[in-house]
């Protein structure tokens, strides 16, 4: 038996092993080596942790609760997760090689979902409709059931509480299977769940893989009543697909190829910063990444120069240090792939300014010019440290380049012309534009994509209509 710290499932109010004692290990891309040992799920424990949703929402005490009861509990589960911050930014760090300093912050931001939507559910309102025919309606937002959540590696805890949150502020249970290559900061949460006072059931975490296993089997459980994904586009039509089969509502959250447009009126200082943290932030394995970095001709050499030289600046090293701002990728699977887009620029004609293979596991922060409109540096979501760069003369010619790919997440548009700033946000093909900033959220707006980056909204009220059942409730008024 391994000497390694073991992190279990958390089903039906408990943690608790495979049912056959399966396990794997969680390897600390840094070092390489493996830090933790985790249990290894397959259909039955998917099926047991459904069990145990099932039940706690059909009979348990947590839709049932008023919304100041469960906001109480909720408020207590983000208090601990904030006292555990160590424990909690430590596990995403170890698991997938982010920067300490920004695991912190990504603690710090999921506590705050769970504050946000235990509020939002709180205050939120229904609607009176006055008819004035004798009748009136009113709407009803009741909670939706059993919500299966599953989530990437690449912010574990954040993205994994955006999506158990809100289902939990709306009175759901959940069971959250968290990537497998992330998955210890879950079994913390689940473990904090208990001590915060969550009834059995409630929340539930079940580690597996995803294709035949954990995650299909969740996926194709038709006990289940919501199924909110974050992933890959491909991973999301299959999920999709499944979700059709029992007619199952499905929020797809997915892939991304993120333009950052840059003006010749922009201000550059905070344009060059913005799109440092654009694509180099968590090594660029970021769905929002400004991943295509399009620039005026009037600029285009001045913030190469600029750009260049803040890529270089970056404090590369172990994440484990504090001071430490790019660090190496998530995985060795990860690296190879981020590591075959890097190796084959000269051979399409394009050039590198800086980057390239760096030590271990890593891709330093790398910029590409002159690559071909076709290749695939420009076409595919690379997701790693990686931007192409392109010169533009009119706001037309912007915004064709921006809007060529089938993606949709999100864009970036640095101008300080007002007129300028509104027209090109309305003509972009995005869930979010960031106009002279970027990866600012407010938790009240809506947040997904179009085309093949997802399907569907969350954030504030979107995530109270797809984790209830909004319900209209017609009344005859009797004249006296
Ligand atoms: P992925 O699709 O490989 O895996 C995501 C999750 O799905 C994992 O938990 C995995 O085990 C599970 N899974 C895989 N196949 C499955 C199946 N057949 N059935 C059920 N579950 C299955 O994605 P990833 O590599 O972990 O994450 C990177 C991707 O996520 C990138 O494309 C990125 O853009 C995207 N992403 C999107 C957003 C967003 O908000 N739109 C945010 C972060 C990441």
């Amino acid at each position: 038996m391994s000497d390694l710290e073991f992190f279990g499932h958390i089903i039906d109010g408990a943690e608790v092993g495979s049912v056959y004692g399966a396990r794997f290990d969680t390897v600390n891309p840094w070092t390489q080596a493996p830090w933790a040992q985790v249990a290894l799920g397959g259909k039955a424990e998917a099926v047991m942790a459904v069990d145990a949703a099932r039940r706690a929402f059909d009979s348990g005490p947590w839709p049932r609760m008023s919304y100041q009861e469960r906001y109480a509990i909720i408020m207590r589960l983000a208090d601990l997760m904030e006292a555990h911050t160590d424990e909690l930014a430590a596990a995403d760090s170890h698991d997938m090689g982010k920067p300490i300093s920004q695991a912190r912050h990504d603690v710090a931001r999921s506590a705050l979902n769970f504050r946000f939507f235990a509020e939002h559910a709180k205050l939120a309102t229904g609607e009176a409709l006055p008819m004035g025919d004798g009748y009136h309606s009113y709407t009803r937002f009741e909670a939706a059931g059993v919500v299966v959540a599953i989530a990437p590696w690449n912010f574990p805890l954040m993205l994994e509480t955006w999506k158990v949150a809100p289902a939990l502020a709306w009175g759901n249970t959940v069971v959250l299977k968290p990537a497998e290559d992330t998955p210890t900061s879950a079994t913390i949460l689940g473990r904090l769940a208990i001590e915060a006072g969550f009834p059995p059931g409630v929340l539930n975490v079940v580690h597996g893989y995803g294709p035949d296993s954990v995650g299909s089997a969740l996926t194709e459980d038709p006990r289940v009543d919501r199924i909110t994904f974050t992933g890959e586009s491909g991973t999301g039509r299959i999920i999709g697909r499944a979700a059709m089969t029992n007619l199952t509502p499905v929020s797809l959250e997915l892939g991304g190829k993120g333009a950052n447009v840059v003006f010749d009126d922009a201000e550059l200082d905070n344009a060059v910063h913005w799109a440092v943290q654009a694509i180099f932030r968590n090594a660029g394995q970021v769905c929002l990444a400004g991943s295509r970095l399009y620039l005026q001709r009037g600029i285009h050499d001045e913030f190469l120069t600029r750009f260049v030289a803040a890529a270089k600046a970056l404090r590369f090293g172990d994440p484990a240090d504090p001071a430490t701002e790019f660090s190496c990728l998530a995985s060795q699977e990860h690296f190879e792939k981020v590591r075959s887009y890097v190796e084959d620029v000269e051979a399409t004609g394009g050039r590198m300014l800086t980057g390239g293979v760096g030590e271990g596991w890593s891709v330093l922060p790398t910029i590409l010019v002159d690559m071909p409109a076709t290749s695939r540096q420009v076409c595919e979501e690379i997701f790693g440290p990686v931007v192409v760069v392109e010169a533009f003369d009119t706001e037309a010619e912007a915004i064709a380049l921006a809007n060529s790919t089938p993606y949709g997440l999100n864009a970036m548009v640095f101008t300080e012309n007002l007129h300028k700033a509104h027209r090109v946000s309305a003509a972009l093909k995005a869930g979010t534009v960031w106009v002279n900033c970027f990866f600012i959220r407010d938790l009240r707006a809506p947040f997904g994509g179009v085309g093949d980056s997802g399907v569907g909204r969350e954030g504030g009220s979107f995530s109270r209509e797809f984790f209830t059942e909004p319900k209209a409730v017609v009344m005859q008024i009797t004249p006296a």
